[in-house]
């Protein structure tokens, strides 16, 4: 599929060895503009935006660097912003850095832990984009809007 030159520009930028050693993309084969409209749509199909899930991201990543490396909970969460990495510019070409920091989440209810970089908050948020299949930080949507406790949202059912 056929891009507009600024994703092909950020494809670019995704590669590894451009801004990071591994890049964002994995082993994924498909073009940017795909991976961006295949994770809208499954954002899509359980009734939520990126802006939320980004948002939920963003209040434990928040609570997580307030505490300074220790753990800290947080309704059914406890999180950790336990690898300082430095900056990085997004690759989308926003201007200014990001920090690199890694957050670890553990969900209190199932025991299920993720982690996801200040960066990726940014990039879900913004960009809608949750790194290619195969990717050290890949976020499948579901998955992660299920971690949160976003999805399903409250009184629909588990
Ligand atoms: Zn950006």
């Amino acid at each position: 599929m056929k891009q507009a030159p600024d994703l092909q520009q950020a494809q670019q930028r995704m590669a590894p060895g451009a801004l990071t050693m591994d890049g964002f993309l994995g082993t994924d084969p498909r073009s940017l503009i795909e991976i961006l409209q295949d994770d809208d749509g499954a954002v899509r199909r359980l009734g939520l935006t990126h802006a939320e899930i980004g948002a939920a991201m963003g209040v434990l990543t928040d609570r997580a660097i307030a505490a300074f490396g220790g753990t800290v909970e947080h309704g059914d969460h406890a999180v950790c912003a336990c690898e300082a990495m430095g900056q990085m510019p997004c690759p989308f070409g926003h201007p200014g850095l990001y920090h690199k920091t890694v957050v670890e989440a553990e969900n209190s209810v199932t025991g299920e832990t993720m982690m996801w970089s200040v960066l990726q908050v940014h990039m879900v948020a913004e960009h809608g984009f949750y790194e290619g299949k195969g990717a050290h930080f890949r976020l499948e949507p579901e998955a992660v809007a299920r971690f949160l406790g976003i999805f399903p949202r409250q009184g629909e059912g588990a």
